[in-house]
């Protein structure tokens, strides 16, 4: 984009220009009065007067004051060139600072003030030709920044930028507000279905890895989407509403598009407020542990629990896991969240039966928390509890983020003694390879190739084959999501190992002990 117009350079051009209307002034003057001497033939009556006064030396006067307007161009010209050439430099450096102020220097791109004016110059005449905002959010930037280091980071973000200008081309602009937030603006944008297909083909910009220099990075964007055809509207509510559509993307953590409707700013505001409130809620162990059952499909028995998130709000009500981890991931409170969690449900797991397991889920984002396994041996330490009791479950989405960070904390759990399951298996990407490598003790079959698995033949072949594959691996199979007696025995005759769900039981407060007293908290 053109940086708009910049009063140091025309200042500068100013400048330039008084230095040679000067120069020409001095030139001007100069000839003028040479021609007026010549025409009153001023020399000769010189000529007459130093020969009548022959005693006042005039004639040495009269050479010397020949010979000084030579020196004095000569230093006249050198100065000019001075300071034409200083003058150029400043021009340099006050265009540098001047695209400083409005780029972002990682990326070059326009940044927020650059694009404010832009998005300001558009909305003027957005009655005659209306314009788009699709505003970006990536999907785990903070992750990948944490556990892969800032070079990555910024590597990341610098091809995300060439990627997007590269896409849109002339037809749009494409800025970086900041962190990992990105906004296009396209002008004279079309409406209704074309919109849709245009802000879609951006978001495929996603699908493909990063190649940077130091490997292959996969990242997701959330993308909030506005049309703006009237000049009524400011540049801050054009942007409050591409924000507030983002922002009901970012609850489905994948690549997703959504457009501005009417009422979302409130949904962005009530975010916002999230955030803060979460923040309490860890604080004052208002997240708690609820207990999900894990049985052994061959007799039925109990042998552990899930242990699931759940928000405990003001009122009694619980807020469910899907609504507020992702958040917690973002702010950067998912380990804090996690700390008092184990440390809740372990002082539960003590007055448990001793051959009673527990599970606890991990995020991603705690791949790079260098005391992690140390922490966690350490609440179990307090609680009185064997390692050997707990289970950690990492999802397979969360080896695309970066596996040998994965592999060395599954190393590192290991060696102490504690289990790791790979969750939601079927839904996320890992290769053959990962599942030989990374050693896993268990894999969970995710609950979406369960729910109609007595019916569904290819769910049952999948289901069938990765039990296999599982088996000869040397992990045991658990299976998500049974919630019907001919699931259940669709999934036994497969031989898998534990089953999950709501046939078993629902997460419950209590465990462990008496499962008739567990509070089901939703209906299937
Ligand atoms: P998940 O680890 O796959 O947990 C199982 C989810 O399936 C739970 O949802 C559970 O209530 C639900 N579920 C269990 N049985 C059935 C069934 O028969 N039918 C159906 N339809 N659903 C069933 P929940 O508790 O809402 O948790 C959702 C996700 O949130 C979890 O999926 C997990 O990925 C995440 N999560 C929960 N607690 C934590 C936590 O403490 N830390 C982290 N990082 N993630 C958590
Ligand atoms: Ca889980
Ligand atoms: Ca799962």
């Amino acid at each position: 984009m053109k940086s708009t117009s910049s009063p140091s350079k025309s200042s500068s051009a100013r400048l330039k220009r008084t230095i040679w209307r000067d120069a020409l002034m001095v030139f001007g003057g100069f000839t003028a009065l040479l021609a007026y001497f010549i025409s009153i033939e001023a020399f000769e009556y010189v000529v007459d007067f130093s020969s009548t006064h022959e005693s006042w030396e005039l004639d040495e006067i009269l050479t010397g004051m020949m010979v000084l307007p030579i020196a004095m161009t000569i230093f006249s010209v050198r100065r000019l060139r001075e300071a034409y050439r200083e003058l150029s430099c400043r021009i340099e450096a006050e265009e540098q600072a001047q695209a400083m102020a409005m780029h972002d220097p990682l990326t070059g791109l326009p940044n927020r003030r650059n694009i404010t004016h832009a998005i300001e110059q558009a909305i003027d005449q957005a009655d005659e030709a209306p314009l788009a905002l699709l505003l970006i959010d990536l999907n785990r930037f903070k992750a990948i920044n944490d556990l892969q280091g800032h070079q990555v980071g910024d590597a990341l973000l610098i091809g995300i930028a060439d990627r997007l200008k590269a896409h849109v081309g002339d037809s749009a602009v494409v800025s970086r507000l900041g962190g990992d937030e990105f906004v296009i603006l396209l002008r004279d944008a079309p409406q209704g279905e074309a919109l849709i297909a245009r802000a879609e083909d951006i978001s495929a910009c996603f699908d493909a890895p990063f190649e940077l220099e130091h490997g292959s990075v996969t990242i997701g964007a959330s993308i909030g989407v506005t049309y703006v055809d009237s000049s009524d509207v400011s540049a801050d509510a054009a942007m409050s509403q591409a924000d507030a559509a983002m922002y009901k993307c970012k609850v489905r953590k994948s690549n997703c598009v959504r457009f501005f409707e009417a009422g979302m700013e409130m949904a962005a505001i009530r975010r916002a407020s999230m955030e803060a409130d979460l923040r309490d809620a860890i604080r004052a162990e208002r997240i708690e542990p609820h207990y999900q059952p894990l049985v052994c499909l061959e007799d039925g028995r109990i042998i552990g629990y899930e242990v699931l998130a759940r928000w405990r709000l003001d009122d009694g009500e619980l807020r469910m896991p899907d609504d507020f981890i992702g958040i917690a991931e973002d702010i950067g409170l998912i380990d804090d969240m996690f700390y008092s969690l184990l440390e809740q449900a372990a002082a539960d797991v003590r007055k448990w039966s001793p051959e009673l397991t527990f599970a606890m889920n991990l995020s991603p984002v705690q791949f790079g928390d260098e005391w992690l396994v140390e922490r966690v041996l350490k609440i179990l330490a307090g609680a009185g509890i064997a390692p050997g009791r707990l289970e950690i479950e990492i999802t397979e989405n969360s080896l695309v983020t970066d596996v040998e960070m994965a592999r060395n904390v599954i190393q590192q759990f290991k060696s102490q003694g504690i289990r790791v399951a790979l969750d939601d298996f079927g839904t996320g990407y890992s290769s053959l390879r990962h599942l030989s490598e990374l050693e896993f003790d268990k894999l969970k079959i995710d609950r979406s190739f369960v729910h109609d698995v007595y019916i569904n033949e290819s769910s049952q072949t999948i289901v069938r084959t990765i039990t296999s594959l599982a088996h000869n691996l040397g992990m045991q199979v658990t299976v998500e999501g049974i919630d019907t007696a001919e699931n259940a025995q669709s999934v036994i005759g497969y031989g898998c190992d534990i089953g999950q769900g709501y046939l078993y039981g629902k997460p419950a407060a209590k465990a462990g002990m008496d499962q008739k007293g567990d509070k089901s908290e939703r209906a299937a």
